[in-house]
This record gives C-alpha cells, sequence and structure tokens, in this order.
C-alpha cells in the first residue's frame, strides 16, 4: 500500500495526559470520553485503545455504526443518538453498547422489548436531545435499567447563567429516578467546578487538545498535520501565488507547495494566515489556500526541498482564532487522504 503525501501525528502520552487531567479535575466522578465522530477526526479505534489502557471506562459515540467500530475493544459503549427502529437488532445484540434513550418513542421501543441496561438524557435548556425534567420526573422511565441519567450543556465555554439554570434543573433530579448515576459535564463543564461533575463526566475536545475555556490551561496538543513539499519555486519580485493573484512577492522569493488543502480539512480561512514549521522555522502562507495544496515562504530555510516534511500549526486555541473555524471543526473535519499515525 502506498503511503499518502500527507499524515497526521498523533500523540498518544498527551492523549492519555489530557485524560488523567480531566479525571483528576473531575474529582471523585468517573472520567469517561466522547469518541464520536471518529474520535473527533482522529481515529476513534486508536483513541478507545489508549485512552482504555489508561484507565477510561465509559465511551460515548453518536451512532450504532460508531458503536460497531469499537465495541470488539469490549469497552462500555453509550449511543447518544438512542436507538432507532432499524438499530434495535444491533443494539439487543450488543453486550457492551447501549442506547441513551431520548424521547418518548425511544423509550417505549426498548421497554417492548425488554431491552436491558440503558441511559437516559434528560432535556435542561439546550432543547436538543432529550426527555423533558417533568416527564423524567413524572415516571417515564421508572422500571427501566437506567444505567447513566444525564444532560448535557448549552454554554459551559462561557461564563453565562444559563449554566447554574441548568445545573439546578438537572440536580432536581437526584434521588428521584433509580438511575445508577447522574453525568452532566463535558470538557468545559468540568472546569464550571465540583457542583457541575455528579458521577460521571464526558469530556471530548479537551482530550483531544481543544481548550474550551480558562482553567483547562494543562491540556497539551495530540493531532499535528503534517504535509510533504511537492515543489519547491524561486517567485520573482512583483509576480504572484495561487488562486485569484491574492499574494504578490516584493521581492524574490523561495516558495514551497505543500500537499494539503481545504479537501483535507486544511480549510480556507487559513489563507493568508496559517503558518508551518520547519528547521525550526515558522514559514508563513502565502496566498489562498487551494484543495490539494498550499504554498509557503520558504526563503528562510534554504535546505527544505522537494520530499521534505514540514509541520502545519495545528494548536487548536490559535488555529481555531486564526481560521475562524472552531476547535471542534478543526479535528472533525481532517480528511481521509490523511495517515493517521500514533508516536
Ligand atoms: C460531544 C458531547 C460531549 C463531549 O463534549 P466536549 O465539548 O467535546 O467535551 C459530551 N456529552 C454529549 C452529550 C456530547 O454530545
Amino acid at each position: 500500500m502506498t503511503t499518502a503525501p500527507l499524515r497526521l501525528r498523533l500523540d498518544g502520552a498527551a492523549l492519555a495526559d489530557n485524560w488523567r487531567m480531566l479525571d483528576r479535575m473531575s474529582g471523585r466522578a468517573a472520567c469517561g470520553a466522547a469518541v464520536k465522530a471518529d474520535g473527533y477526526g482522529l481515529g476513534a479505534v486508536g483513541v478507545v485503545e489508549r485512552l482504555a489502557a489508561a484507565g477510561c471506562c465509559d465511551f460515548f459515540v453518536a451512532t450504532w455504526a460508531e458503536a460497531m467500530e469499537i465495541a470488539p475493544l469490549g469497552v462500555t459503549i453509550s449511543v447518544l443518538h438512542g436507538v432507532r427502529e432499524a438499530d434495535m437488532a444491533t443494539a439487543l445484540a450488543s453486550s457492551n453498547a447501549r442506547p441513551v434513550l431520548n424521547t418518548l418513542a425511544q423509550v417505549a421501543r426498548w421497554r417492548a422489548a425488554g431491552g436491558g441496561r440503558c441511559d437516559v438524557m434528560v432535556d435542561t435548556g439546550m432543547n436538543r436531545l432529550g426527555l423533558s425534567v417533568a416527564d423524567v420526573a413524572g415516571g417515564a422511565v421508572a422500571g427501566l435499567q437506567v444505567e447513566t441519567l444525564m444532560s448535557h450543556l448549552a454554554c459551559a465555554d462561557e461564563d453565562d447563567a444559563m449554566n447554574a439554570r441548568q445545573l439546578a434543573a438537572f440536580a432536581s433530579l437526584k434521588g428521584v429516578t433509580d438511575a445508577r448515576r447522574m453525568s452532566l459535564a463535558n470538557s468545559a463543564g468540568i472546569a464550571l467546578g465540583p457542583d457541575y461533575h455528579f458521577d460521571l463526566t464526558r469530556p471530548g475536545l479537551g482530550l483531544y487538545g481543544g481548550v474550551a475555556r480558562s482553567g483547562l490551561a494543562g491540556i497539551r496538543q495530540v493531532a499535528t498535520p503534517q504535509a510533504q513539499i511537492v515543489q519547491r519555486r524561486r517567485v520573482p519580485m512583483g509576480e504572484t501565488v495561487g488562486y485569484n493573484a491574492t499574494y504578490r512577492a516584493t521581492h524574490d522569493i523561495d516558495v514551497a507547495i505543500l500537499n494539503i488543502g481545504y479537501a483535507d480539512g486544511y480549510f480556507r480561512g487559513f489563507s493568508g494566515c496559517g503558518t508551518v514549521s520547519a528547521g525550526g522555522e515558522r514559514l508563513p502562507l502565502l496566498g489562498r489556500v487551494s484543495m490539494d495544496l498550499i504554498a509557503v515562504d520558504a526563503s528562510s530555510v534554504p535546505a527544505l526541498g522537494e520530499g521534505d516534511w514540514v509541520d502545519i500549526a495545528f494548536a487548536l486555541p490559535i488555529a481555531s482564532a486564526v481560521s475562524g473555524m472552531s476547535q471542534y471543526e478543526l479535528l472533525t473535519g481532517l480528511g481521509r487522504r490523511i495517515d493517521r499515525y500514533w508516536v
């Protein structure tokens, strides 16, 4: 099999360290891991193997297809989107994945099938997924084997009054159901403090190097795209680089053309402001990001040539500020042409 001219360096020690930090911050609560969207684009199997080895016991995916991909690893999986009729055979046959029931129809479906253990999502104000607090308090899930009762914060990355309102609504269900555990906090929610931790936390972004808010300063970068140089060329003063000729050389420069573009998730927002590093130097992007290519000023590293690899600057808080994409979009947008490898 041929290797790609584009790869994603994945730091397994940083991933495990990030989980351990979030686990410590979660206090007495257990710390799980959201691994939906293929482990936020890094590769769910590689992520789950490493987090399970670090001690993580609870994994969250969006769909049953995602659950089935990691189920052979033997870990405990919650499927956040619940269970459709079309998922029932898979769900009933699985010994280590269970649905997070979100609607009264899902509850009825699971109950009628005698489905066994499940989780339940309650909506505390986000108006996305989940049963109402009133329905849960009124006994809508009574008699089910509810492992975890959970809710999800809408504004945990901000200091918004909605956090306290959601917390109060969720806490009102303490002792009201026979759920074995309660869970509210995502990565940012963990940094909101112990009141938000309940029995289990569910970080995603922070595991992968995203810093959603203050209080998460120790998070380490996990993913670094690396691209190979396809061509090095001299661009004389006055000539332009790339589509729409948005960059014009003010003096003679050397340009390296790299094998990465917006089709790989290196979005056009990086045009004119992204950077890469090579030979200890920081090289600025010139002109627009193309579908499959970018151009950088390589004048400061004369030895850099065709076939050499460069690191794309991808520290998520900075890359997000520079590109205008969210940290989540930057990770989950990383494309399929990129070879992923763990170090
Ligand atoms: C994605 C998700 C998480 C993880 O959120 P992060 O902000 O990535 O930490 C937790 N809970 C639910 C329900 C989610 O959908």
